[in-house]
C-alpha cells in the first residue's frame, strides 16, 4: 500500500540558503513517526512546507499526501484534505474561550451539525478543557493550551496529524500527559508525525523515526532500534 504521506527528494530554500537538502520519508496510514534531530537540521521547516504554511518559491521535490502531489499548496487547502498541523499551544487566541477556540478549528467542516457531538469527544479526551470551556485560552497554563492546540486540529477530523515540538517548555509530568493523549489519538486512527527535540520521549513514544542532521536524513529506522545506536545514544541520548 502506498505511504500515507510520502516525501520525494524534497529540498527547501530560504533564498539562497538550502535548508533541506532532498530528503525522502514516508508515513504509513496509522503510524506514528518521529523527526529527531540538533537545532537547524531542518524539521520544522519540513513540518511546516508539509503544511503549506512555508513560502511555496522554496519548495523542491515533491509532497504526495493520499495519492495527490501537495507541495505548494495553501495551508488551508491541505488542511482541508485531513492533514493538519497542531500549532503550538502558544498560538491559542488568548482573547478567546477555550470553546471559540476549539470552534475556530471546525471552519472548514460542512458537516456543521455534528460539530457539538464531536466537541463532546474531545472534552471526553480532554476533561480538564471541558472544565475550563469559558476561559480565555491566554490564561491556560501551557499544558492547557497544548491540549487545546491539538483538540483544535482533531475537531476539523484529520486523517493525519503533523506536530511540531509537542513538549516545548512543559514540566515533565505534563509532558508525559500530552504524550499519552498524542498515543491515544494514534491508536484511535489517526496517523501522526511530530518533530521533537526531547529525543528520548520521541523515540520512546512513534515507531519509527528519522534523524535529520543538516538538512539531511542522516538516519531512519524503528525507533526500538534507534533507541539502542550507538551513534543516537551518544549525539541525542544523552550517552
Ligand atoms: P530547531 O529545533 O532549532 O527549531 P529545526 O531542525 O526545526 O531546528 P529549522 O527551524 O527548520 O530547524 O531551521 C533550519 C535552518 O533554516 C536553520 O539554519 C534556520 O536558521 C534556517 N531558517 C529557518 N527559518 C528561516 C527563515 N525564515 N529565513 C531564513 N532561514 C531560516
Amino acid at each position: 500500500m502506498a505511504p500515507l504521506l510520502e516525501l520525494q527528494d524534497f529540498h527547501y530554500y530560504y533564498g539562497n540558503i538550502h535548508t533541506v537538502k532532498g530528503i525522502n520519508m514516508q508515513v504509513n496510514e496509522g503510524e506514528m513517526v518521529t523527526i529527531i534531530g540538533a537545532n537547524g537540521a531542518g524539521k520544522t521547516t519540513t513540518l511546516q512546507t508539509i503544511s503549506g504554511l512555508t513560502n511555496s518559491k522554496g519548495v523542491r521535490g515533491k509532497i504526495i499526501f493520499d495519492g495527490k502531489e501537495i507541495q505548494g499548496f495553501h495551508g488551508h487547502k491541505v488542511a482541508s484534505l485531513g492533514l493538519c498541523q497542531v500549532l503550538e499551544g502558544r498560538h491559542v487566541f488568548s482573547k478567546l474561550t477555550v470553546e471559540e477556540n476549539l470552534l475556530t478549528g471546525a471552519y472548514l467542516r460542512k458537516d456543521t451539525k455534528n460539530i457539538k457531538e464531536d466537541l463532546k469527544g474531545i472534552y471526553k479526551r480532554f476533561p480538564r478543557l471541558e472544565e475550563r470551556r469559558t476561559q480565555l485560552g491566554g490564561t491556560l497554563s501551557g499544558g492547557e493550551q497544548q491540549m487545546l492546540a491539538i483538540g483544535r486540529a482533531l475537531i476539523n477530523k484529520p486523517k493525519m496529524i503533523l506536530l511540531d515540538e509537542p513538549s516545548l517548555g512543559l514540566a515533565p509530568v505534563i509532558v508525559k500527559e500530552v504524550f499519552k493523549a498524542i498515543r491515544e489519538i494514534n491508536s484511535e486512527g489517526v496517523t501522526v508525525l511530530f518533530v521533537e527535540q526531547n529525543s528520548k520521549i520521541a523515540l520512546n513514544t512513534a515507531h519509527r523515526g528519522y534523524v535529520m542532521q543538516v538538512g539531511e536524513v542522516a538516519m531512519e529506522g524503528f525507533c526500538k532500534d534507534l533507541l539502542v545506536d550507538e551513534e543516537v545514544k551518544k549525539a541525542y541520548l544523552g550517552g
